[in-house]
């Protein structure tokens, strides 16, 4: 037998479904034959992906979640035992940043208060862990899945400015190793957890800031992005996605504990 990407017939829960890079996953695995449990904190926004999914023939289920109550978590995981039955795939993409988070002109390191910290570390590292003790269980109990986590490029070398969300996504790569170990200690060595760490994908939130509204040329943080970057091009959603059916799927079955930096180069070059 080769090498098998199938995934036909598998169960994937993903949360941050209803966002840009989320939902082109949700999309693409239902494509191949994954039935996807599409869980967001905007629920109606959840829905209306499984629904666009489910009108072209594919098996999409969404559930409103916040990865930030156990409780909600819970909910959505017996929802998804009884619609689609056992959990093969988790993709813990729910995650992002606040601008109160960030230093600018108006914001130095040593006022950002803490509560706009507190608000990136609880979203991006403990809405992770927390989903990944409720799916994560079901897999323990299960003996198999593939966990795959959303870190940053951010994560490897910190942006200028995002302090709090590169700290926490740090803080994911970390929990990605410390869970893969874990599990295959305490439960099954059939369960692998892995990160992808995307670097700047061009999505419709950082467009007028890499874009210039006005005359359509890069604006001088996307030149620097562009020149740091040896492919010098951004992103698209789409091209995150080869590695998650590669993570999930028996193709990557050796592969436990890692981060993939899915960023055209950035993080392999200093620059000179
Ligand atoms: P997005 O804002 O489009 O999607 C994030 C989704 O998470 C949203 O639909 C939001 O409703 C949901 N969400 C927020 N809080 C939640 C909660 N408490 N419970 C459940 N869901 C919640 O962002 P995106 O650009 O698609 O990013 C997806 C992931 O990829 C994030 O983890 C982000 O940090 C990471 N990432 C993005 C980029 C990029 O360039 N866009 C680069 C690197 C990493």
């Amino acid at each position: 037998m080769g090498v098998s990407f199938d995934l036909t017939g598998k169960v994937a829960v993903i949360t941050g479904a209803a966002g840009i890079l989320c939902s082109e996953m949700a999309r693409q695995l239902a494509e191949r034959g994954v039935s996807v449990a599409v869980l967001d904190l905007l629920g109606d926004k959840a829905e209306k992906v499984a629904a666009d999914i489910n009108a072209i023939g594919g098996k999409a289920m969404g559930v409103q979640v916040d990865v930030l109550d156990r409780n909600s978590i819970i909910n959505a995981r017996d929802i998804v035992l009884k619609e689609f039955g056992p959990v093969d795939i988790l993709i813990n993409g729910a995650g992002g940043n606040k601008k109160e988070a960030t230093t600018s002109d108006d914001m130095s390191f040593f006022d950002i208060p803490l509560e706009a910290l507190q608000w990136v570390f609880d979203l991006n590292f403990i809405g992770t862990v927390l989903t990944t003790q409720v799916f994560g269980k079901v897999m323990a109990e299960q003996g198999s899945g593939s966990i795959i986590n959303i870190s940053s490029l951010s994560s490897l070398t910190p942006l200028t400015r995002v302090v709090g969300y590169s700290a926490a996504k740090a803080a994911i790569n970390n929990f990605t190793q410390w869970f893969a170990v874990y599990i295959n200690q305490n439960y099954s060595t059939s369960i692998r957890v892995n990160a992808i760490a995307p670097g700047f994908i061009l999505t419709q939130q950082n467009y007028f800031l890499l874009v210039d509204e006005k005359t359509g040329q890069d604006t001088e943080r996307g030149k620097a992005i562009k020149k740091n970057t040896p492919m010098g091009r951004y992103g698209k959603p789409e091209e995150l996605v080869g590695a998650v059916i590669w993570l999930a799927s028996d193709a990557s079955s050796f592969v436990n504990g890692v981060v993939i930096p899915i960023d055209g180069g950035f993080s392999a070059f200093a620059g000179v």
